[in-house]
């Protein structure tokens, strides 16, 4: 018999649209976001608040704090909800594999469909959580390469994600195994295109991530946010590869680096290319961003408009320079 666990923590975007919290935010969350609760994540990862190598307060993924909540209530409220989708983020920690089963099948319960963002698991345990009620898992690669991965303290073996990449594809189908991320981290312009390929030869997608530094985390310390212009000339990319272009036909190289030729920088392109993707109504609205900024994602096309004059400027005098000099 799975055991529900007494808390999950829940994003405070989520606490609005799930009316245990007061509505603030300008855009509602499309996905209730739900986080395994836990002291600290098994997991070494350099970036991560969660990690057991950070010292940041309990609680903080990226730079949103999620409240723990009790089960039960979150579980009513969910049911009550016009929200369809969950996102269940889990943590390494003892036991926690049947403690993702349990809440998959308790939110299937309460009438959602659900995605899960979990490391690398055996097919057989794959199929447990797709017969639980899971319809899309997320795969947190994380670095670009399997360089960045080790300086970042990534676990496991880098092949690894990538095996559950295809597995998910071959068991969900195509376009279900959503592989997050995160730009900035170190990794250069060719080794996040060679990534961005990869995902889509294996059948998943992409979902990109800014890299946001957390105060008391290791990499914090060294290392600031990826400047705007090579955001989006990663979502850019991102976004025509997973339409199916190759990078040959819209990128170039000067003597400043890569950009994005002019005829595939346009209003209709860029609009699209800066929204969040990956599982159906999934926006994370301030994830990575900070209300009031230029975001990194826009949670809405509406988000977008007012900034697309500007950002379509950015996108054509984007450069990253070339990781080897011609
Ligand atoms: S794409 Fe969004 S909803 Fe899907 S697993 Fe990732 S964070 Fe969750």
């Amino acid at each position: 018999m799975l055991k529900l666990p007494e808390r999950v923590r829940v994003s405070l975007g989520t606490l609005e649209v799930l009316g245990l919290a007061p509505r603030v935010s300008r855009y509602p969350v499309g996905v209730a976001y739900i986080l395994m609760d836990a002291e600290r994540c098994w997991g070494t990862c350099k970036y991560c608040p969660l990690s057991r190598t950070s010292k940041a307060p309990e609680g903080m993924l990226s730079r949103v704090f999620w409240p723990p909540k009790l089960t039960e209530e979150v579980l009513e409220a969910l049911a009550k909800s016009p929200v369809k989708r969950v996102c269940l983020q889990t943590v390494i920690k003892k036991g926690y594999f049947e403690e993702a089963l349990a809440l998959t099948e308790a939110f299937r319960g309460a009438g959602k469909k659900v995605s899960i963002s979990i490391m690398p698991l055996q097919k057989r345990e794959l199929m447990r959580l797709v017969d639980a009620g899971a319809d899309y898992v997320g795969v947190g690669v994380d670095a670009a390469s399997e360089r960045v991965a080790r300086e970042v303290g990534r676990p496991g073996p880098w092949v690894a994600y990538w095996a559950f990449i295809s597995d998910i594809a071959e068991v969900l189908g195509e376009g279900r195994a959503i592989a997050h991320i995160i730009v900035g981290l170190g990794e250069t312009f060719e080794e996040l295109v060679a990534a961005l390929l990869k995902v889509r030869e294996l059948g998943g997608r992409t979902s990109l991530f800014a890299y946001t530094p957390v105060r008391g985390t290791p990499l914090a310390r060294v290392r600031g946010p990826p400047p705007i212009s090579y955001y989006r000339l990663a979502q850019v990319t991102a976004y025509l590869i997973e339409e199916g272009h190759h990078p040959s036909e819209f990128l170039f190289v000067d003597g400043r680096g890569w950009g994005i030729k002019d005829e595939f920088a346009t209003e209709e392109v860029v609009a699209k290319a800066v929204l969040t993707r990956g599982c159906p109504g999934c926006n994370r609205p301030y994830y990575n961003e900070r209300p009031g900024r230029e975001p990194f994602n826009f949670p809405s096309p509406s988000a977008v408009r007012e900034y697309l004059r500007r950002l379509v400027d950015e996108v054509k005098g984007a450069r990253v320079p070339r990781a080897q000099p011609p």
